[in-house]
Order: C-alpha cells, then sequence, then structure tokens
C-alpha cells in the first residue's frame, strides 16, 4: 500500500533521514518509534508532500507520490493527523470537519461527505455532542478525536499519525489508542508515531526504529518488546514481560 524507497532529507546540510525505507501493506497498524529528532517528524512531512526528499521515493499502491503537492497527497489517499493536532481554534466542530473533506466538495460529493460525517461522529460520539462548539474550547483528548475525526473525511488509504497521545492523560491515552486499533476496520492503514512506545506497540502489528535519520530495526511488535536490548533502549526494561506482554 504506502512504501517509502529508499528516502534522504537534509535540511541545508544537516541530514535528517538517510535512505529509509518503509512499508505499510492494507490493514496494518505500523508504529515508528525513536528518540526526539529521530528524524519521525521529517519522515510522516516527506510522506504527505510537506517535504521533497532530495533522494528516495514515496509510493501508494504503485503510484509514485513524491513531488506531489499536499493537497494531492491527500486526493492521492494519504491523510496527517499532524503533531499539535493543528485544529482551526475559533471555528466549530463541525467546520473543521468540513474542512477535512474539502477537496471532495469541491468535486460535487456532498452527499458522499455528509454520509462520511455521520460515520465520523458515530466513531467519536462525544463530537457530535458539540458540532456547535469553537474547536478551541474542546479539551486535548477531544482535540485529538477531531483531528483524526477531520482526517477521516477525506477518506484515506492511509492515516498518518504523529504523536497523537502527546499530553494527553492515561485514560484518555487509552481511548485514543483504542480508537486507533479500530481504524483498519474502516478502511485505513495507520503509520503511528509515537513517543509512548509500549501503547503503540500495543496497538500496531509492525514497527520500525528510527535513530538519526536512519532504520536501524523493523519487526513485528512482539520482536521488538521481547528483543532485550530494544527494550532496554527504547522502552525501559522493567515494563515488559519477556513474553512481551505489555504491563500497565
Ligand atoms: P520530535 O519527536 O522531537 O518531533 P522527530 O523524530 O520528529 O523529533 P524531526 O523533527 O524530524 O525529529 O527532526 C529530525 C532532525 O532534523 C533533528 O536533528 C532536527 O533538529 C532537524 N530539524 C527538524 N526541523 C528542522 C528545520 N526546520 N531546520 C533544520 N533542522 C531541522
Amino acid at each position: 500500500m504506502l512504501s517509502v524507497e529508499g528516502v534522504s532529507f537534509n535540511y541545508g546540510p544537516h541530514p535528517a533521514l538517510r535512505e529509509v525505507s518503509l512499508r505499510v501493506e492494507p490493514g496494518e497498524i505500523v508504529c515508528l518509534l525513536g528518540a526526539n529528532g529521530a528524524g519521525k517528524t521529517t519522515l510522516m512531512n516527506v510522506i504527505s508532500g510537506l517535504a521533497r526528499p532530495q533522494q528516495g521515493k514515496v509510493l501508494l499502491a504503485g503510484r509514485e507520490l513524491s513531488g506531489l503537492k499536499p493537497s494531492r497527497v491527500v486526493e492521492a489517499g494519504v491523510a496527517q493527523v499532524p503533531e499539535g493536532r493543528q485544529l482551526f481554534a475559533p471555528l466549530s466542530v463541525r467546520e473543521n470537519l468540513e474542512l477535512g473533506a474539502f477537496s471532495r466538495r469541491s468535486r460535487g460529493e456532498r452527499q458522499e461527505v455528509a454520509r462520511d460525517m455521520e460515520r465520523a461522529l458515530a466513531m467519536f460520539p462525544v463530537l457530535a455532542q458539540r458540532l456547535g462548539q469553537p474547536a478551541g474550547t474542546l479539551s486535548g483528548g477531544e482535540q485529538q478525536m477531531l483531528a483524526m475525526a477531520r482526517a477521516l473525511m477525506a477518506r484515506p488509504k492511509v492515516l498518518l499519525m504523529d504523536e497523537p497521545t502527546l499530553g494527553l492523560a492515561p485514560l484518555v491515552t487509552r481511548e485514543i489508542f483504542d480508537v486507533i486499533r479500530r481504524l483498519p476496520a474502516s478502511g485505513a492503514s495507520v503509520l503511528l508515531v509515537e513517543q509512548n512506545a509500549l501503547g503503540a506497540l500495543s496497538v500496531a502489528q509492525r514497527g520500525y526504529i528510527i535513530t538519526s535519520g536512519q532504520i536501524r530495526f523493523s519487526g513485528t511488535s512482539r520482536e521488538i518488546l521481547g528483543d532485550v536490548l530494544l527494550r532496554e533502549a527504547f522502552l525501559g526494561p522493567e515494563k515488559v514481560t519477556a513474553a512481551g506482554e505489555v504491563r500497565r
């Protein structure tokens, strides 16, 4: 489905990504783990068309996305839930959702968009109670749900999520991970960037570990959880049992 092949990206003379390759198959949740500054957000921005790689390419179902404008990448089927949510704070929940389907409304798909809105609200019932409320007045967890619902309004084949649980309370974090787990059933594969490695590995089937702009390891979530060195480097040894079960 989504395939990143040998992507390198430099900020001026500073390399941020070095020959990065990864794949997300249909119906999969894949996580990308790494410390601050490892290059995760840069990779998301390369995939979504916000940053143009100096080398390598990004393909969706075999079609090359690299070089397309971000709006065209969304139309092709890749939507991003950016770090920090980036909602339009003064606009209502409804208006924010409508903006998520902007390119489709303009192509005369109004009825379908209305149906998608209903579907999004069924997935995030809390938003249905707040349709007229300015997005800026929602709680952090509700804002994250709105950002996810807005991205789903574009009917993505792949959803890119950058730190969706950042700054949220543990209970809300769990709710967000529960929703992420259900996304493939609604037709979207997920590439999930997370600092919360244990949470991410509990919903993802596979993961990649990136340090200093290079993918150092990839494997199933169970393999990552079961690898002593990776566990100690990225997850903290005491929180995972030898069987790979996450203790909370
Ligand atoms: P974080 O979790 O802190 O967001 P990250 O893994 O997403 O980190 P990136 O934001 O992609 O990492 O940054 C990768 C590298 O590129 C870092 O060394 C960072 O300092 C550098 N970098 C990021 N943005 C810029 C920029 N606009 N100009 C120059 N260097 C940048």
